[in-house]
C-alpha cells in the first residue's frame, strides 16, 4: 500500500506516516487491520474482493484481517450476493451485536446509553447528579448494570464516558474539571471494578469531534475546531488533519484565555475567561441581572424564554452569542481553520443566535476568508457517539502510535 493512499482513508484513522516507517512487521498488520476495518465501516455491506481493491492490500492478506475481525466479533458476515456467474461473495458488515456502554457526564446529569458498533443507540437514560463523586458514579454505575440486564444476549466492548474536563489520556485521570468538582477521584477505576469492563474517558469536546470525524462529516478538511457550548466552554482541534490533544491532554483550553482580567471569576481560579462571558452559565447569570423574581433556570428553560419573546432572556442570550463570536478570535487567529463546529444548547436557537455570533467573529477576523461556522447536529448524540467511538479506537489501536501502550487489555 503506498503512502498517498494511507492518507485517503477517511475519518479517524489518519495514519502518522513518520511512525509507519518506524512500524515493525507486527505494527504493518495492525496498520492494514485498522485500514480493512475502516473500509468495512464505511463501504458496508462490502465483499472481501471489494475490501482487497479499495485497500489495495492481497486478497489473501485480506482473508485473513477478515478472519481475525470476524472471530473478534467486530465483523460478521451477512448475505449471499447472488451474481449471474462465477462465485457468490458474503457480504461483511459491522457486527451489531457488538455494542458499548456510554456515559456523557455534565455537572448535574449524566446521560447513560448503549450503542451498537454503527452508532445505533439501543438504550438512553437520564441520571441526576449530585455533587459528591463517589455517589455520582454509583448512580451511573446503577444505570449501566440495569441497560446492561436489559441486553444480555450482547457482546459488550467496553465503557466509554465524556466528561466535562481534560483528561491525562496516559494516566485516565481528570486534570481539568472547574465546572465539575471531582479533582482526585478515580472514575475510571471505580466504573471498572464495579462493572468489569474496560473503561475510557475522554474530554467531551474530543469525544464530540471524534463523533463528527467518525461520521464522515469533516472527510476532506485538515483544518477545523469544534466548540462545546454548555456550562463552561471547550475546544477540540484538527490541525493538519490530525487531533490535537497536547501535553497530558490539555490542548484546546481556549476558554479559559482571558478576554478581561477584570471580569467575573472563573471555575479555573482566574478572572475573565472566554468562558464566564460565552458558556451558558453567563447567559443565565445575565438573565438573573436583568430580571426579579425567582431566576433559577436552567438554559433549556431560558432558551424556551427566549422562543415566547421574552425580552430578558433574548437580551441575556444575545450577549452570550455577541461574546462566542468575539473569543473566537482566539481560535481563528491561531489555528485558522476552515470549519468551527459549535455545539451545545445555544445551538438549539441557531436561527436567532448564529447570525450574531458569525458576525462578531468575522467582524475581528485578522485577515483572510472567515471559517465556515456551522452547528452539530445534535450535541448530546454526539458526545455520546464519541465516547463510544473513543473505545473503538483504542480497542482497534488509534492510540497504538502514541506510546505502544495502548491496547485496553
Ligand atoms: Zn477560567
Amino acid at each position: 500500500m503506498n503512502q498517498a493512499s494511507h492518507t485517503r482513508i477517511r475519518g479517524i484513522k489518519r495514519i502518522d506516516l513518520a511512525y509507519v516507517e518506524l512500524a515493525s512487521s507486527e505494527d504493518a498488520r495492525d496498520i492494514n487491520r485498522d485500514i480493512v476495518l475502516e473500509i468495512i465501516r464505511s463501504k458496508q455491506p462490502v465483499a472481501r474482493a471489494d475490501l482487497a481493491r479499495a485497500s489495495g492490500l492481497q486478497p489473501s492478506t485480506i482473508s485473513s484481517i477478515v478472519e481475525q475481525l470476524i472471530e473478534e466479533k467486530w465483523v460478521s458476515e451477512g448475505e449471499v450476493v447472488r451474481r449471474p456467474r462465477g462465485r457468490r461473495p458474503t457480504l461483511l458488515s459491522f457486527n451489531d451485536q457488538l455494542v458499548i456502554l456510554v456515559a456523557d457526564v455534565r455537572p448535574n446529569q449524566a446521560i447513560v446509553a448503549l450503542v451498537d458498533l454503527n452508532g445505533k443507540f439501543l438504550a438512553r437514560e437520564t441520571v441526576p447528579l449530585g455533587s459528591q463523586p463517589e455517589r455520582a458514579v454509583k448512580k451511573i454505575i446503577q444505570s449501566m448494570r440495569s441497560i446492561r440486564d436489559l441486553h444480555e444476549g450482547r457482546s459488550f466492548e467496553g465503557i466509554g464516558i465524556s466528561m466535562p474536563g481534560r483528561v491525562d489520556p496516559e494516566t485516565q485521570r481528570l486534570l481539568l474539571a472547574p465546572n465539575l468538582k471531582w479533582s482526585d477521584y478515580d472514575v475510571k477505576a471505580a466504573v471498572e471494578e464495579e462493572m468489569r469492563l474496560p473503561v475510557e474517558l475522554a474530554n467531551a469536546a474530543n469525544a464530540s469531534l471524534l463523533s463528527e470525524l467518525w461520521s464522515g462529516r469533516l472527510d476532506g478538511i485538515r483544518d477545523a475546531v469544534l466548540v462545546t457550548v454548555s456550562e463552561g466552554v471547550g475546544a477540540a482541534i484538527l490541525a493538519n488533519g490530525q487531533i490535537v490533544t497536547g501535553r497530558s491532554g490539555m490542548a484546546g483550553e481556549f476558554g479559559h484565555s482571558p478576554i478581561d482580567p477584570r471580569g467575573p471569576s472563573c471555575g479555573c481560579g482566574q478572572r475573565g475567561c472566554w468562558e464566564v462571558f460565552a458558556s451558558s452559565s453567563a447567559a443565565l447569570r445575565t438573565y438573573a441581572e436583568l430580571s426579579t423574581g425567582d431566576t433559577r433556570l436552567d438554559m433549556r428553560q431560558l432558551l424556551q424564554l427566549v422562543e415566547q419573546g421574552d425580552a430578558n432572556a433574548i437580551a441575556a442570550v444575545e450577549r452570550q452569542a455577541a461574546y462566542l463570536g468575539q473569543g473566537l478570535r482566539l481560535i481563528t487567529a491561531s489555528l485558522a481553520p476552515e470549519v468551527i463546529l459549535i455545539t451545545g444548547d445555544i445551538t438549539t436557537s441557531w436561527a436567532r443566535f448564529g447570525p450574531i455570533v458569525r458576525k462578531e467573529m468575522e467582524r475581528t477576523m485578522l485577515a483572510g476568508t472567515p471559517p465556515r461556522l456551522e452547528t452539530t447536529s445534535d450535541g448530546e448524540l454526539a458526545r455520546l457517539r464519541g465516547a463510544a467511538a473513543v473505545v473503538l479506537q483504542r480497542h482497534s489501536g488509534y492510540y497504538r502510535s502514541a506510546k505502544g501502550s495502548s491496547k485496553a487489555r
